[in-house]
């Protein structure tokens, strides 16, 4: 189910720029003012639902810590389980983790050992913006070792001039909203 241009401008237009955060040079893309606008969310999970309604998917993960408000919204439209991959460190039982490399140093993501409970479960990722891709990436990862079948990876936002996509292409479907 392709979004219309209309719809696409209203998510698009909803999604506030702000200059310069967490650091000089970056643009940051804030979803707050999608969240708190209720047409633009209501286009927004419409548009999810269609799209994945006929996917057959037992769960949906979602990245730490915007993937979590899209994820587990969509997993209740869809009535699935949702699957959070947390930072390091906040996940209570026995975890898998993986390392990615960020501009200055690294970072890790975990999720748990037993998160997917049906065997074999098919498995939409999804979080808010994919920038240079270290965290899907590592996070696809994770899925995958722990014996889920990772059938697409989500973004509402893809910065495709940093070709985050481009590793995470090799061995996963993408699908973004919204190329900027
Ligand atoms: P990366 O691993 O570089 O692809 O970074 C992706 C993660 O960082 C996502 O969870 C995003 O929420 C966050 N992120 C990175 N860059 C931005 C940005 N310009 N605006 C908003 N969030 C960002």
């Amino acid at each position: 189910m392709n979004l219309s241009q209309e719809d696409k401008k209203i998510i698009y237009d909803s999604i506030r720029d702000i200059e310069d955060f967490p650091k000089e040079g970056v643009v940051f893309k804030d979803i707050t003012t999608l969240l708190n606008n209720k047409e633009a969310f209501q286009v927004l999970m419409n548009h999810l639902e269609q799209r994945y309604e006929s996917y057959d998917l037992d769960y949906i993960a979602g990245i730490d810590s915007r993937g979590f408000i899209f994820g587990a919204a969509l997993a209740d439209r869809l009535k699935i389980g949702f699957v959070p991959v947390r930072k390091k460190g906040k996940l209570p039982s026995t975890t898998v983790c993986e390392k990615y490399e960020l501009e200055y140093g690294f970072d890790e993501v975990e999720i748990h050992l037993d998160a997917f409970p049906k065997k074999n479960a098919r498995v939409l990722l999804i979080d808010d913006l994919i920038a240079t891709g270290g965290t899907a990436n590592a996070s696809a990862k994770l899925i995958k070792h722990i014996g889920a079948d990772l059938i697409e990876v989500c973004f509402l936002i893809n910065l495709t001039f940093l070709e985050g996509d481009k590793k995470l292409k090799e061995h996963a479907s993408i699908y973004s909203i919204l190329e900027i």
